[in-house]
């Protein structure tokens, strides 16, 4: 059996992201089950959440997010992953993402629900895109092993300790064991699951199926967010048209013209993104149509095409200038809020077991995410468990993590 130090299921920004941290304290095998970059990392437009401006700070980032979160986000987590973002933003620009700045500062727009601008993004709306490349080309240059088209099939687990995984070589169709001390699951959500979905056809929920059984716990999987504005053009894939398009003053219409958001709600298209989905669906019972029309014709093109150029150019290739006509939308299959259970270093209830990313619950987001938090969670809590990871007595025995675990009430097996 081949052995790593650290085995990486998956390959988004949470798992790139942790690789390049681990590898400098040991050895790291990355198995994913297509290309290095199939993943809804790259889909990602709007950009990360991070409180950096004057007029910003982590306590404003953290009240956001548990009003977001409806009262059931685990508090402890917020506060770490509001006053935790920045350092780790210090490290995905070190690694070559390019966020997009002005006058040598870097931009700030304004997502639903938070009450100021801090979504920091790179390319306009292609930001997941950037991270993608550069986490990959750097993954690329180091000595960390990646097996590409590998779907990790079973984990090894003995006496509530991982000792490793079982993948299966899409190619070849051969199954091979590799050992590790710690095994990182970083597949992302589920949302591939549902006929509607925004998510890569990769994201079919692998890491909580694994988790599950090998007897990890799961939790709030009861908790899935639908985005409220996907592209709904007959025979085009769903297409995401960011929450960022309403933040720089996107209204929605019914397909009778009517603006309707500010009759469910006095922050209209600004609110949570829950409330937003739920109210358009209730408008498209009630007009009796599959969709609604996301309007942006009133805002300087400029601002579209330079703000938006991806989204702006797919509508275009499929014959919908946005700066002149409205968005068919509606809602669709997003993002999962629940997941692996784990505590704030990003454990399991297995020693050695690890999971960060969307398929992992850290509470963060309670029973619905705010806009542009989920990159920012990979990232903070994935450099949380590679810090985790370095403690000796760990690496040793697993025993100090057991311990923790015991003082941990969040880590409950049956939630
Ligand atoms: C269209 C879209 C737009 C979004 N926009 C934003 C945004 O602006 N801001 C924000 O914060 N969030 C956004 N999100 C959410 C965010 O992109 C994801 O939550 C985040 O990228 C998840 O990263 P990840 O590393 O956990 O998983 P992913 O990036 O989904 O990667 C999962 C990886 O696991 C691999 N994998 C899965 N199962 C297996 C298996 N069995 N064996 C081996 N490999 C496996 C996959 O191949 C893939 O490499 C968006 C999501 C979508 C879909």
């Amino acid at each position: 059996m081949n052995h790593y130090d650290y085995i990486i299921v998956g390959s988004g920004i949470a798992g790139l992201y942790i690789a390049l941290l681990a590898i400098k304290q040991g050895s790291v095998l990355i198995l994913t089950k297509g290309n290095i970059d199939d993943c809804n990392t790259k889909y990602a437009q709007g950009g990360i959440a991070v409180a950096m401006s004057k007029d910003d700070s982590p306590e404003l980032h953290f009240k956001d997010t548990m009003a977001a979160g409806d009262g059931l986000c685990d508090a402890e987590a917020v506060r770490i992953l509001t006053e935790e973002g920045a350092e780790c933003i210090a490290d995905l620009i070190r690694f070559g993402v390019p966020f997009d700045t002005l006058n040598g500062e870097i931009t700030l727009t304004r997502e639903a629900a938070h009450s100021t601008p801090r979504i920091i993004h790179a390319g306009g709306d292609a930001t997941g895109e950037h991270i993608e490349l550069s986490l990959s080309q750097q993954v690329r240059s180091s000595s960390i092993k990646i097996l590409e088209d590998c779907l990790a099939s079973e984990i090894l687990v003995e006496g509530n300790k991982v000792k490793g995984v079982k993948s299966l070589d899409c190619r070849t169709g051969l199954v091979e064991e590799y050992s590790c001390q710690f095994l990182i699951l970083a597949t992302g959500g589920v949302g591939r699951l549902f006929k509607y979905s925004t998510n890569s056809d990769v994201v079919t929920g692998d890491g909580v199926a694994l988790a599950f059984k090998a007897g990890a716990g799961i939790s709030d999987m009861e908790f899935f967010q639908f985005h409220p504005t996907v592209l709904r053009l007959p025979g085009v894939a769903p297409f995401l048209i960011s929450e960022a398009v309403r933040g720089e003053g996107g209204i929605l219409r019914n397909v009778e013209g009517y603006r309707f958001m500010p009759n469910y709600v006095a922050e209209a298209e600004l609110a949570a993104r829950d409330i937003v989905a739920r109210s358009t669906v209730y408008e498209m019972r009630k007009t009796g149509s599959d969709r609604v029309f996301l309007d942006v014709t009133h805002l300087p093109p400029r601002l579209i095409t330079t703000r938006f150029p991806h989204i702006y150019r797919f509508c275009l290739a499929h014959g919908l200038d946005i700066t002149r006509g409205l968005i068919p939308v509606a809602p669709a299959a997003h993002y999962l809020m629940g997941g692996v259970k784990v505590n704030t270093w990003g454990e399991t209830n297995i020693s050695g077991l690890f999971a960060a990313g969307e398929t992992a619950c850290t509470g963060v987001h309670g029973a619905n995410r705010l806009a542009s938090n989920s990159l920012l969670e990979s990232v903070v809590f994935g450099k949380r468990v590679a810090e985790r990871t370095t403690a000796p007595c760990h690496k040793e025995s697993g025993v100090e993590s057991q311990e923790s675990r015991s003082q941990d009430s969040r880590l409950k097996t049956q939630d």
